[in-house]
């Protein structure tokens, strides 16, 4: 048995009529967020848990509405701890997402449970989408309309953002972290800043991100702040011929210490200065995730803590 120490299962918050926020504070590393939007006859779900006890919970709260069974998944992106649960709830209900997302879960597969292999995972199995699309998908859930939009590469290669038009709720998966560091390691730095121009213009009242506290748009320039400065640190750092490690010790978190998670400043500056050298790249081009996430560690001093 183990005795690391776990944060709580999560729970539903309504944002909006009908709309939930499934949050697991402190919003840490696998603790992600997830999303119910009832319908009249069932439920749609903006992605999973990392574990299947989280996973359940989440089943279990949706489901105890009292608005039917859990209809279809849409996966935000291809990271474990949105996905791993989708196999709770497939193949009864259809698991929706980008169409870079299938190859990208089977590449990563099983990733993070050999990074933590303390936490309790249970059974787990990867269910891919089988719907998928490129730009965008329209969905109804009763005679409401969802819209899924991806918006090009951000905090993945596969990022999809999930739009209540009539609630004013948008779901915008790892892109933005109220309260918690941005991770660019698998996705863009250039792309985030471009994605978070697209993400304003929605008119957003509520946010909920992929981790972290329910936010309003303000966290769009929180965002599009700390991108800011890991890029000027980059486009120093390349011009000094530093590495992104010695940039990261050198700077610190700076402004953005409080924000959670904030080891994640090694992964990130690893992206930055892959973006300044090699502008010819495209944006989330595939970088040793393996060597970047040791990278992360050596910055940390260890591994970081795995609250799920
Ligand atoms: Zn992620």
């Amino acid at each position: 048995m183990s005795t690391a120490v776990r944060a709580p299962l999560g729970r539903l918050h309504e944002v909006a009529d009908g709309v939930h926020a499934f949050l697991q504070p402190p919003g840490t590393w696998c603790l992600n967020n997830a999303g119910v939007i009832a319908g009249p006859d069932g439920l749609l779900l903006i992605d999973t848990a990392a574990t299947r006890a989280r996973a359940e919970a989440l089943r279990e709260q949706a489901e105890g509405l009292g608005h039917g069974p859990v209809r279809s998944v849409v996966n935000t992106h291809s990271h474990g701890d949105h996905v791993f649960g989708n196999c709770v709830f497939a193949p009864s209900a259809t698991i929706i997402a980008h169409e870079l997302l299938g190859a990208e879960v089977e590449a990563i597969g099983m990733g993070l449970t050999k990074i933590w292999p303390d936490v309790e995972w249970g059974e787990l199995s990867l269910a891919k989408p089988t719907v998928t699309f490129a730009r965008s998908m329209s969905l109804r859930v009763g005679s409401r309309t969802v819209e899924l939009h991806h918006l090009g590469p951000a905090h993945s290669t596969n990022d999809t953002v999930v739009w209540v038009p009539d609630a004013r709720v948008l779901f915008v998966g790892d892109v933005a972290l109220p309260g918690c560091t941005p991770f660019c390691m698998m996705g863009s730095i250039r792309g985030t800043l471009l994605t978070l121009d697209r993400l304003r213009g929605f008119g957003a009242e509520t946010v909920v991100g992929g981790h972290g506290r329910v936010s309003g748009p303000e966290v769009f320039d929180q965002t599009e702040r700390y991108m800011r400065r890991i890029l000027a640190i980059a486009e120093e750092g390349v011009a000094a011929g530093i590495t992104p490690l010695q940039a990261a010790r050198e700077h610190g978190p700076g402004e953005f210490a409080e924000w959670l998670d904030s080891e994640r400043l090694a992964a990130n500056l690893h992206r930055a200065f892959l973006e300044v050298r090699r502008p010819d790249l495209p944006l989330g081009a595939e970088v040793d995730v393996n060597a970047v996430f040791n990278e992360v560690i050596e910055y940390n001093g260890g591994l970081p803590t795995c609250l799920a």
